[in-house]
């Protein structure tokens, strides 16, 4: 069973906040685990509109700063970043679509507690999520590891993308591969590349 049918099952949080508080979050039931501490690095970054990624070898964590929210989502390292992005992409959609946040953010006494029936949203969404049919899995062949692998892309970077192939760097098992993915999801060729960093 692929990851992304369960991804629920990989997640350690999903955050939804500002630059001083949480608005929501999400974690598995059986979960005490806080985040403050990633979370306070998380809204040190000021960039907006960009998907940033930390690989913290035990987790990893993905988010994005978009209209004076952060996304951020923490996941066991399994879960390819492309996954998580779709994952944040849909969320925010959503949250958008449910809540006029600007408004509510402009009352001087809001409570956090106006996000709670999000909670049912997001279970939606982990439980339905390869049915969204945001992500598409393409196999290359990498010829260090000697064998087929499932690369997972989301939609939306190759339907919006401004010419093809799009390349994306494919960081596994200490190497890297360059691989071309035409717009319909294929992909048109695979390389190794040098990595530093
Ligand atoms: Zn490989």
């Amino acid at each position: 069973m692929p990851v992304y049918r369960n991804i629920g099952e990989f997640l350690e949080f999903i955050n939804i906040s500002n630059d001083k508080f949480t608005f929501f979050e999400w974690k598995p039931s059986q979960s005490f685990r806080r985040f403050d501490l990633d979370l306070n690095i998380v809204r040190e970054n000021e960039t907006a509109d960009i998907f940033f990624h930390k690989d913290k070898g035990n987790m990893k964590i993905v988010y994005i700063r978009k209209n004076n929210l952060i996304y951020t989502v923490g996941s066991s390292p399994e879960v390819q970043f492309q996954l998580l992005e779709a994952l944040l992409e849909y969320i925010d959609l959503k949250f958008n679509e449910t809540y006029d946040v600007e408004v509510i953010l402009s009352y001087g006494n809001f409570s956090p507690n106006i996000f709670d029936g999000f909670k049912e949203t997001t279970k939606d969404i982990l439980a339905n999520f390869a049915e969204l049919d945001l992500v598409k899995r393409i196999h290359i062949e990498c010829r260090v590891c000697k064998k087929v692998l499932p690369l997972f892309v989301k939609k939306s970077f190759i339907q919006n993308a401004e010419s093809y192939p799009v390349p994306i760097v494919y960081v596994h098992a200490g190497h890297a591969t360059l691989c071309f993915i035409d717009q319909d999801f294929h992909h048109r060729g695979v390389e190794l590349v040098n990595i530093t960093g």
